[in-house]
């Protein structure tokens, strides 16, 4: 008896592996054609002054709707998409839509990109940056790149080249998710860094742990030291908000409290709104995830 339950037990479990096996293939091929067709989506998500009255810029967040699934997550398909090695393609895309969208921005607002780890192992990212530039005539200064620590592990040195061309050429360069990776430290002193991003996983139980709080000021403290900027990421809260501006944690503020991802017209209405009066609104942008 015993055996037979096993025995169905693991073909059970092997029909959901095949079917998890097909369901992957054939998100695969959804994804490549999404990419190539041009369907990929970008939202945009506000940065904000501390006090949320006003806009420094905004993250460019790509979206894929697939046509039998409805929306996945990033956190799925961006890594599919770099196992199959097709993830300069998106990143391509992602910067002449970006660059494009903010040339239409009022002031001088930044757009910020996310570079995927291959991005920073090959050269042919800068001419595609370059390009960019120039066939939109936005000034370099309003573009920030975003790196992850787990995107440089490969080839530092090619990452440490790459990054300082680009911001010879004046853009700002950012490092993500700072905290949760491997190697923070020597990052901070290899990289031509201008900001700091602090992982929301600092901000998540700030107001319940006090080590928390101690572990923010620290790494806030070290960023300046290093005449770094700092952003904090995933603020949700009102109580967490007070307790990061009161002790003076954040230069800039991501978060669903003043604004989650939206799509661009949607961004440019707020923008302007923001940019002729500043003040602080309720929240604006896509429903909560
Ligand atoms: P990320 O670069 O750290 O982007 C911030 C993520 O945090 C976004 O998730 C955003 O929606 C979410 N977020 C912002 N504020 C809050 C908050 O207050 N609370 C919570 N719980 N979440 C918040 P999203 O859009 O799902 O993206 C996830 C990750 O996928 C991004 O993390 C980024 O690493 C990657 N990603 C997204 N778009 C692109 C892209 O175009 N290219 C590359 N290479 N990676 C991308
Ligand atoms: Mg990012
Ligand atoms: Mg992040
Ligand atoms: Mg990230």
């Amino acid at each position: 008896e015993a055996k037979r339950r096993d025995k169905n037990r693991w073909t059970l479990f092997e029909a959901s592996m095949d079917q998890r096996y097909s369901e992957r293939q054939g998100m695969k091929a959804a994804l490549r054609e999404a990419i190539r067709t041009g369907a990929m989506d970008l939202f945009y998500q506000p940065m904000f002054n501390t006090q949320g009255t006003r806009i420094v810029g905004a993250e460019a967040l790509s979206r894929w709707i697939h046509p039998e699934l409805g929306p996945v997550s990033p956190a799925v398909y961006i890594p599919l998409a770099e196992e199959m090695g097709i993830i300069s393609e998106l990143t391509r895309c992602v910067i002449e839509r970006a660059l494009q969208d903010a040339a239409n921005w009022p002031g001088n607002l930044q757009v910020s990109v996310n570079l995927s780890a291959h991005d920073l192992n090959d050269r042919a990212i800068i001419s595609v940056i370059a390009d960019a530039l120039d066939r939109t005539d936005l000034p370099p200064g309003r573009l920030q790149l975003e790196i992850t620590e787990s995107g440089l592990m490969n080839d530092l040195k090619t990452a440490r080249e790459i990054l300082t061309e680009l911001r010879s050429m004046g853009l700002s360069i950012a490092i993500d998710d700072f905290g949760t990776g491997y190697s923070s430290l020597s990052y901070l002193d290899m990289l031509p860094l201008n900001k700091v991003k602090i992982d929301r996983s600092f901000v998540r139980d700030l107001t319940k742990d006090p080590k928390k709080l101690k572990l923010l000021r620290g790494v806030v403290h070290l960023a300046r030291e290093l005449g770094l900027e700092v952003v904090v990421e995933g603020v949700e809260t009102e109580d967490q908000l007070v307790m990061i501006s009161e002790n003076n944690c954040a230069d800039i503020i991501q978060g669903y409290i003043f604004g989650t991802p939206m799509p661009h017209g949607s961004f440019i209405e707020l923008a302007n709104k923001l940019s002729s009066n500043p003040r602080r609104l309720s929240v604006v942008g896509e429903a909560e995830q």
